[in-house]
Formats: structure tokens, sequence, C-alpha cells
């Protein structure tokens, strides 16, 4: 998802006065209904990817089974959780993570039911003792029982929970986005992205009267005959955060793609049945070049055996697994594209396909991600389309937090830029994508990204599956491909918070250049320079270079803006108030 740290405070202050506001009515009203009690999720569910327990570290994941009702006018939930697990070690405990706004009615382990006191949920933690416990290899079956009213997203897709809208003619329009906060805001998981389950199915019951699309392969629908519908779905190795629910008043519709891999599978849009037909003939257009644009570009769909699925939504977006969110509005550009469909499809292959060990590798995810829009808009039109982007990308970054740090995060130290990274896991990480494409070139650079993605070189439909994947191996696998070490490069611009400075110093007929980088240590980042139009390029062995340049000489450094770097003019410029990316 696109968010930018300046845009969450500016909503966070935002959201401040609407409070205000609020209470300065409340005064003034009538007293009706005693309010109900303020509820708010704990600290612990707010958070995800934190530490798992030993229990968790002990538990694989091999299915959970969901049938949820959703009940619009009430704004809650009704829902049965069945989740299977193998001990990989010896088990007195299964642990998962449940908001605490849900009320757990009912805890049965391998169909026996325990008593009140026989599992225990304080913090959004919660804790079912095993009669005896497991050895390794042992499997157990846990079903839970729950209901209630879910949180509310505040500012979806960057503050997440459920989304109750209505359409403009008044219908229930329904989504969960729950990137920042996990998937314990509905449904009891290990909030954690190295827990996902190996399946999901979904059983989801809303209105006979509204669709409730969500992920992967549709198994069909039952109308139970009282005005309630069940929508059936099976996911394989979902994304733990992508499991979404999407209820509304949709159309559908699908074409058959014929991949370049041999395989044809579904692209299926749903949109809203009021929207403007012509807008959504046009956006549906989009989705069989993209395809090709992405299986060209980094390799085959890789959820190929169930569908690509886009289904729009009453908040921005966000990338839900063979589910992605679109809210964009159908809002064009000039670019020839929409760019948000783009990035959350960017996230079937990063984010999805390969997801990131921990929080601290994100970049993984919303760089190489970001890199793709302009990669597009070079598959679509061209050079300077393309530079065109990189600059507008560039001209937002902060630079005050190193992208990766080196240490585990949580999603929100990411995130948050008045103590992490924040927006330059998008943007930063695009451009240093780009200047490690402009050193090693395509080939080596596009087989990289490859092995990153599906831990091989030559992914074919069928025979790879979701990996998790971090920075340092991005790294191995780069100076694999390259028979170089490229550690410098990957110190220099993702574990420093300040970008690389070509220092210019001129001595006499020379002009003398040297890399100053956050560490100090040596950038052998190599530069081209035009001296009255002659391209040179200067190797900058140890980080050092000269080259001979006669006083009065127009001196152009990196004239194909290859290399990212510090750039006076745009720290200036972002010091006097502006603000880009
Ligand atoms: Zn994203």
């Amino acid at each position: 998802m696109s968010i930018s740290s300046l845009r969450r405070a500016a909503l966070a202050s935002s959201a401040l006065s609407f409070v205000f506001v609020g209470a300065a009515i409340a005064q003034d009203a009538v007293p009706q209904d005693a309010a109900p009690p303020a509820r708010e999720s704990t600290p612990f569910t707010l958070e995800t990817d934190q530490p798992r327990t030993a229990e968790q570290l002990a538990m694989q994941f091999d299915k959970a089974d969901l049938s949820i009702k959703v009940m619009p006018e009430t704004k809650t939930i009704d829902a049965v959780a069945v989740l299977d697990f193998t001990a990989t070690a010896p088990l007195a405990a299964v642990v998962v993570e449940l908001d605490t706004l849900l009320t757990v009615s009912s805890v049965q382990v391998d169909g026996r039911e325990l008593p009140t006191d026989g599992w225990s949920n304080p913090e959004g933690r919660m804790t079912i003792p095993l009669a005896e416990p497991l050895a390794a290899g042992g499997t157990v079956s846990v079903r839970i029982a729950y209901a209630g009213a879910p949180r509310v997203a505040p500012r979806a897709p960057w503050d997440g929970g459920f989304v109750w809208a209505t359409t403009a003619d008044g219908k229930p329009w329904i989504a969960t986005a729950v990137q920042g906060e996990g998937c314990d805001l509905f449904w009891p998981c290990i909030d954690h992205p190295l827990a996902e389950p190996a399946r999901v199915d979904l059983h989801i019951t809303v209105p006979s009267d509204l669709s409730s699309p969500s992920n992967g392969r549709f198994l069909g629908t039952v109308d139970h005959g009282d005005g309630w519908t069940t929508w059936n779905w099976s996911a394989a190795h979902p994304n733990t955060y992508a499991i979404a629910l999407n209820i509304g008043p949709y159309e559908e519709r699908t074409v058959q793609y014929q991949s370049r891999f041999g395989n044809t599978f579904p692209l299926t849009y749903w949109h809203l049945d009021s929207d403007d037909p012509a807008k959504v003939d046009a956006l549906f257009a989009e989705f069989t070049p993209m395809m090709d644009f992405y299986e060209a570009t980094v390799g085959p769909y890789p959820f190929g055996d169930e569908k690509m699925g886009v289904v729009e939504t009453p908040h921005l977006g966000m990338e839900h697994q063979t589910i992605n969110a679109y809210g964009n509005e159908y809002k064009l550009d000039g670019r020839g594209f929409d760019w948000l469909l783009h990035h959350e499809l960017s996230h079937e292959w990063f984010g999805n396909q390969l997801t990131n060990r921990n929080a601290d590798d994100m970049w993984l995810h919303e760089g190489l991600g970001s890199y793709m829009q302009p990669l597009y808009d070079r598959w679509l039109n061209g050079e300077a389309w393309m530079e065109s982007s990189l600059v507008g990308q560039r001209k937002g970054l902060r630079n005050r937090f190193p992208v990766v740090s080196g240490s585990e995060k949580t999603e929100d130290q990411v995130y948050d830029g008045a103590i992490g990274p924040g927006n330059d896991i998008y943007s930063k990480g695009s451009l240093i994508a780009h200047s490690l494409r402009m050193l090693i070139g395509d080939e080596a650079f596009f087989r990289s990204v490859t092995r990153l993605v599906y831990g091989t070189p030559d992914p074919r439909p069928g025979q790879f599956q979701p990996r998790n994947g971090t920075t340092r191996e991005f790294l191995s696998i780069v100076n694999e491909e390259t028979d170089q070490d490229l550690e410098w490069f990957f110190d220099g611009y993702l574990y420093q918070a300040a970008l690389p400075d070509l220092r210019q110093i001129r001595e006499g007929d020379e002009l003398a250049l040297e890399w100053v980088t956050g560490s100090g240590d040596a950038f052998p980042m190599p530069v081209e320079v035009e001296i009255d139009g002659r391209r040179q390029t200067v190797a900058m062995t140890g980080g050092r270079g000269r080259i001979a340049s006669p006083a009065g000489a127009h001196v152009l450094i990196d004239p194909d803006n290859k290399v990212l770097r510090r750039l006076e003019h745009i720290e200036v410029w972002r010091a006097s108030g502006g603000r880009g990316g």
C-alpha cells in the first residue's frame, strides 16, 4: 500500500480535530441512550509482526477453516474458526492471537469442549493449554467460536480494521484492511509473516442480495433460503494480512488470460453495480497487459492455479492475495495506466509470493513493488516516462532513517516516519533498485529479482511456492549473479540514513571526486561525467576518482541520473516546504 508518514501525521491531526468537534456537539445535544463504554483493541493486538512465543515457534499452521457471518445492520460478525496445527517440537499449549474486542463463546480441542477456564485471552494473545502435550509430529485441531463488533478502521488502509461503508444508492459496502494491525483483528491466527497457514478456507455468509468475493479459488455459493448466502473460497499459502472480506452489490467481469508460460487463469474484477460501464471497461482492459508485464519482468503469476482478482473497495487499496483491493475511483493521471492497480498487483510477487521474514525488510515489498510502476511507464511509453516517474519519487525522499536497520522491527516501527524509514521504503527503495539495475545491468538485475521472488532463476507455473526472503539474501543472490561483492552498495544505500554524497573538488585542470557515505566506508560506485559534452565513466575505485576538466568547462555529473545520490537542490527545495513523492 502507498503510505506516507506525512500523510499519516496529517490524518492523525485531522482525526484529532474531528474528536474535538464531536465533543462540542455532544455537549449541546440532548442525551439519548447512554453511549457504550469506549472499546479499543489492546496495544498488543494493534501491533503486527511481534516476536512469536516458544509455543508458536513449535506450531506448523496447516489450515484455517473460517466461517464468518457478517451482519451489516449491527456491524458485527459471528464466526467459527477451525485451526489445524502440527507440532514441530514438544507442544504444551496452542497459542494464537485474537482481538479481545471479539467474545469467545466456545473452545474445543480435537472435538472436546473446554471449560471456560480452560483457556485465556488477556491481551489478545490466546493460550489454550493442551490436556496432553503433543510430541513433535503430533497434530491438533482447535475450534474457536467467537462473535462481536470487530475493530472499525479509523482510516483504512493506513489505520485498519473493518470498513462499514454504504454505496451511493444506500447498499452495504464492507471491506477489511489489516496490514498494519494483522490478521488477529478478525480471525484467530499467528500474527507474524513466518506463520502463514498452508491453506485458508473461507465460508462468508452475507445478505443474499450482496456478493462476497475473497481470496483464492471460488468454491460456489450456498443460498440458505432465509435471506443469507454463504460464499466459499479456498486459498493456498495466503500471506497472513492478505485474508480479506469484501462484501457489496458487485458485478463480476472475467477474462481467461493466456500466460506466456503456457498456463491459463481467470482475471476477475468485482465492481459496484452502479459504476460507469465505460470506466469499468477501461480499467478492466488494463488487467491483461499489466499481467503480461509482470510475467515478462519478474516471472509467472504466483497464483495461477487460483485467479488474479481485484475488488472495488471503499478504501484506497491493499495487496490482498488474489483479491487485490482497488479504491482509486478510476482516476486518470496521464500515465496511461492506473498506478494504484499496478502497485497493488506488484505485491502478488513482492509481498505475497515473496514475503519478508520481518518488517525490517519491508522495502522488498514496497521498494521493489514501487520500482515496477516506473518500469511499466517505460514498458508502455519509453525511457522519458520512466525517468519522469523516478524524478517524482526522488523528490519525496526524507533520508532520516535507514531503509533497513539490520535488527527486527514491528511494522509500525518501519512505517512511522518519526522513528523509522516510513515512506522511504517505497520511493528510496525504488530508486535504490534502479541504481542497482544501472550498475549491474538488466540481465543480472532481473535474474536476481526472479531468484529472490521464487528461489530459482527459472520458475515454472506450479513448480514453486510462496517463500520468505531477506535483504541479506538479496545481496548474496546479487553477488552470485554478478560475481562481485556488492556489500558496499547495500550498506551505503540501505543501511545508512544519508544518501551517498559525491563531493567535487577542482584541483587545477582536474576534477577530484569522492563518495562520502553515512558510515564513511568506501563506496566505489562508478559515475559518468560529461565534460563539455564529452562523456566518460569514472571508475571511482576505493570511492575516489579524478577526471581532466579544463577551467571553464561545463561539467555534468551523471547525465542519465543512473546513480541515486545526495542532491543539494532537492534538499533546499524540501527545506523551503516542498513536498513530493
Ligand atoms: Zn504497497
